[in-house]
């Protein structure tokens, strides 16, 4: 009896939440059928978007202080190793999930094939320019203002202007030109024509979009802790600030966690009434959307806990296990940012994951390491290249294998953040950016199981980050390891 009352102490919010999706999935169904409208949509899914909100609510100082505690109770030279080994573990695994990606890719060719299921084309997308994108990247880490970037990230707009550089031009067009008296026609029709195309021209402008910049906020916070880390006795009060800020958010989502199944059967169900018919993608974009699906198995379930089982020979299954509600709610949500505080929850909790560890590395990988975020990037470019009968060449599939990596680490932990990013790697190889819109059909759906995927990928990653990093968690503080927290 015993035994059973500790499984079911331990596993209630995991059968609540399975219980919660299987009901979702039923209502949604039965509800389909009743043609409600999507205001009616809307309000019946009104309990899901309430647990979005709260999980946001608490996503901000969470990073913050996760971070600034977790890298501040451990010293320079730690917390250095341990970013190293964070740093290796996510750019191996998302290079090896971008590979699946085209491997598969390749092998199934959905963009090839017959033309009896044309692709449409819904909606539009702006245009960016690539470089732009990665500037915008590593602007991003520094954000000039810290309260702005709760709430704002920089992005790079177009204007359509006339260049000064054209201007300047047109004002020494004797020298520019050579115009002489012999030769004046050609070189007027030549100089309107240079002012015909510096009118055309779009410039980038700076400009901010809505959205936390976790990117950003995420760097501050490592540097912060990191010099209060070093201050010794005099960083004392900020650490113990930060360490009680951090305690009080675990406690409330502690709270949340007891709505969280609730939220999620309702995000469930209402995703189910509103889809379009799923029965309709055939064709190009249901092997496409095979295609992702078949890799982001084999990433999740076999590459990914090989990792794990090859480095800290453990079950990857059973900590697998205690991850559920975590992977459930990245599902529910389409976010990683927005799971993190039940990812955090999981991991200390039922895997006992040392809580240094996963204050250093959760808020980093639900920033930066995506791996489901990559395969699909590079599945989709794949994909859209076969569909406009691109062949593409080696040099071509290594420019989408690292745009895509890149991409990745520069979409935010949000719904379709993919999506959008997607145009660094369409532009890198010169394919139509405009084609994003193709698979925005099917996209509402990869973007949940590869969500699912990128939680996935941040908590094996922390559990192999903490055992490699056993001898220098030793030596510090031992009462950090570990405090559950009950409300
Ligand atoms: N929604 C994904 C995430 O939060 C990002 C993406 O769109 O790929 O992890």
């Amino acid at each position: 009896r015993d035994a059973l009352r500790k499984f079911l102490r331990r596993n209630l919010f995991v059968l609540f939440t399975v219980a919660a999706v299987a009901l979702g999935v039923i209502l949604g169904f039965a509800l389909r059928t009743r043609n409600l409208s999507l205001r009616e949509v809307k309000y019946f899914a009104f309990p899901g978007e309430l647990l979005m909100r709260m999980l946001q609510m608490l996503v901000l100082p969470l990073i913050v202080s996760s971070l600034v505690t977790g890298i501040s109770s451990l010293d320079s030279k730690a917390s250095g190793k341990m970013g190293i080994r964070a740093v290796v573990y996510y750019m191996v695994t998302t290079l090896i999930a971008v590979f699946i990606g085209i491997v598969i890719v390749i092998i199934i060719r959905p963009g090839k094939g017959s033309r009896d299921s044309p692709l449409h084309k819904t909606g539009s997308i702006e245009q960016v320019q690539a470089t732009d994108a990665f500037l915008d990247l590593i602007r991003n880490m520094f954000p000039p203002n810290l309260v702005e970037a709760c709430f704002k990230q920089y992005k790079t707009m177009y204007k359509k202007t006339l260049r000064t550089r054209n201007i300047t031009v047109a004002l020494n067009l004797t020298e520019t030109f050579n115009i002489t008296e012999s030769s004046p026609s050609a070189n007027v029709s030549q100089l309107f024509q240079t002012i015909q195309e510096a009118v055309e021209e779009t410039v980038p402008v700076s400009g901010s979009s809505g959205g936390v910049n976790a990117l950003g906020l995420v760097v501050f916070s490592m540097c912060f802790g990191l010099v209060i880390g070093n201050m010794k006795q005099q960083g004392q009060p900020l650490r113990d600030f930060f360490d009680c800020l951090n305690e009080a958010i675990m406690r409330l989502v502690a709270i949340i966690i007891w709505y969280a199944p609730v939220g999620i059967m309702f995000l469930i169900a209402g995703k189910i009434v509103e889809m379009k018919n799923l029965a309709e993608v055939g064709g190009q974009l249901g092997m496409y959307t095979i295609s992702v699906i078949i890799g982001l198995l084999i990433h999740g379930l076999f590459v990914l806990p090989l990792l794990f089982f090859a480095v800290t020979r453990r079950n990857p299954f059973s900590f697998i296990g205690g991850l559920l509600q975590a992977l459930i709610t990245a599902f529910g949500t389409s976010s990683s940012s927005a799971t993190l505080p039940i990812t955090f929850r999981c991991l200390e909790e039922n895997n006992r994951v040392d809580k240094r560890v996963t204050r250093f590395v959760l808020p980093v990988g639900a920033t930066i390491n995506m791996d489901g975020t990559a395969l699909y990037e590079a599945v989709a470019a794949i994909f859209i290249a076969q569909v406009n009968d691109m062949d593409l060449n080696f040099g071509q599939i290594l420019t989408i294998s690292i745009t895509a990596t890149a991409a990745s680490i520069g979409a935010a932990g949000i719904p379709q953040a993919g999506l959008v990013t997607m145009v660094i790697v369409l532009t890198s190889v010169g394919l139509p950016t405009e084609d994003i819109t193709l698979i925005i059909a099917v996209d509402w759906f990869l973007d949940r199981l590869r969500t699912t995927t990128n939680v996935l990928g941040d908590s094996l990653g922390a559990g192999i980050v903490e055992h490699l990093s056993r001898d220098e968690l030793q030596h510090h503080d031992p009462d950090m390891h570990n405090s559950v927290i009950e409300v």
